[in-house]
């Protein structure tokens, strides 16, 4: 299958816009706010929180960056204004990161003063690895103006223990992941197994440290190493809560968290720019497709 994979990844930018929407369709929700809201309001009735991603990523001019900076105030005032249950995910390549650090600070400071003024969560997403030392910078920037500013953790790096136990605080809201980038065996643990081992790791360190964990697989094999470990040190459920993507399908093992008391979160991409945010993770992860084509033949 790996090779069927690779060649559509290869092929899929050549490709219509109408053609690849379908590829896109189940994992996006929509371009524009209207469209959210709608979606974020059914997945609130069903007794599920959100975060709002704005889809994209490495703008490539200043004026870009600060359109998408006013794209999120937007958002957040939405969110509040329409009372939804929802935080906001937000790269801060997106922001501007890739191109003026200075842009991106000054970015990143107003979107964390409206998101607390609004009273209202952001999490700033992990990218690649050259950018991993500067988030966690933005993050502790953040967490100075806004005590409700989480980031992200990635299972797959080498060095996300010692990340971990660095910031560890009462204050710390952290998402851990197995990480999507391609990363070379020198930065990133290699293997399934290897990788959830140290995702349990990573886990067993949040729940036992001082922090608020967020718990973001559709791996179940993994979410059943995850309950266990809650249940074996009888972790309170106000200290965590799963996350998954939206439109990944879980069969009912949502339902089934959700009816032990537990959180959970739908992480939703919306935006315009969700062709090209498709194929470049398509492109860098081609295991995607066949997670496409399982989810449309079972269809
Ligand atoms: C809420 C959330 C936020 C995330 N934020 C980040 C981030 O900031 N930085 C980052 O690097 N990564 C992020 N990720 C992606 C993450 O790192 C993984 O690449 C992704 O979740 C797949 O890993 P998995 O834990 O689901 O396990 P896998 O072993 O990859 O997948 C387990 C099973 O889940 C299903 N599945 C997984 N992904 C998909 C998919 N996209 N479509 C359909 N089925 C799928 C498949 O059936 C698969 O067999 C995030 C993931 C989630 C859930």
């Amino acid at each position: 299958m790996s090779w069927i994979n690779s060649s559509i990844a290869v092929l899929m930018p050549y490709v219509p816009k109408w053609f690849a929407r379908p590829f896109a369709k189940p994992y996006v929700a929509g371009e524009s706010i209207e469209s959210v809201t709608e979606i974020v309001r059914s997945i609130n009735r069903n007794g599920f929180s959100t975060t709002l991603d704005i889809l994209g990523e490495h703008i490539h001019t200043p004026s870009e960056a600060n359109k998408i900076l006013d794209q999120y105030i937007d958002l957040i005032k939405n969110i509040s204004s329409k009372n939804l249950d929802s935080t906001i995910s937000i790269k801060l390549t997106h922001l501007g990161l890739s191109l003026d650090q200075q842009l991106t600070k000054k970015n990143f400071t107003e979107l964390v003063t409206v998101a607390k003024n609004y009273n209202i969560g952001i999490t700033i997403d992990m990218e690649n690895s050259t950018y991993t030392t500067k988030t966690f910078k933005f993050f502790n920037k953040g967490l100075e103006i806004h005590e409700d500013v989480g980031t992200v953790i990635q299972a797959y790096l080498h060095r996300s223990l010692d990340d971990l136990k660095e910031l560890d605080s009462s204050k710390l809201n952290l998402r851990i992941c197995k990480g999507i980038y391609s990363e070379s065996p020198e930065i990133a643990i290699q293997g399934r197994k290897k990788i959830n081992d140290n995702f349990v790791k990573l886990a067993e360190a949040l729940l036992l440290g001082q922090g608020y964990a967020c718990l973001a697989t559709h791996d179940l094999e993994l979410i059943d190493q995850l309950e266990e470990l809650i249940n074996k040190y009888n972790i309170s459920k106000d200290r965590f809560e799963f996350q998954v993507l939206f439109g990944v399908p879980m069969g009912n093992r949502l339902e089934l968290l959700k009816d032990k008391g537990y959180k959970i979160r739908i992480y939703v991409p919306f935006g315009e720019a969700w062709f090209d945010y498709s194929i470049r993770r398509l492109k860098e992860n081609p295991k995607i497709i066949s997670y496409i084509l399982t989810n449309i033949f079972k269809k």
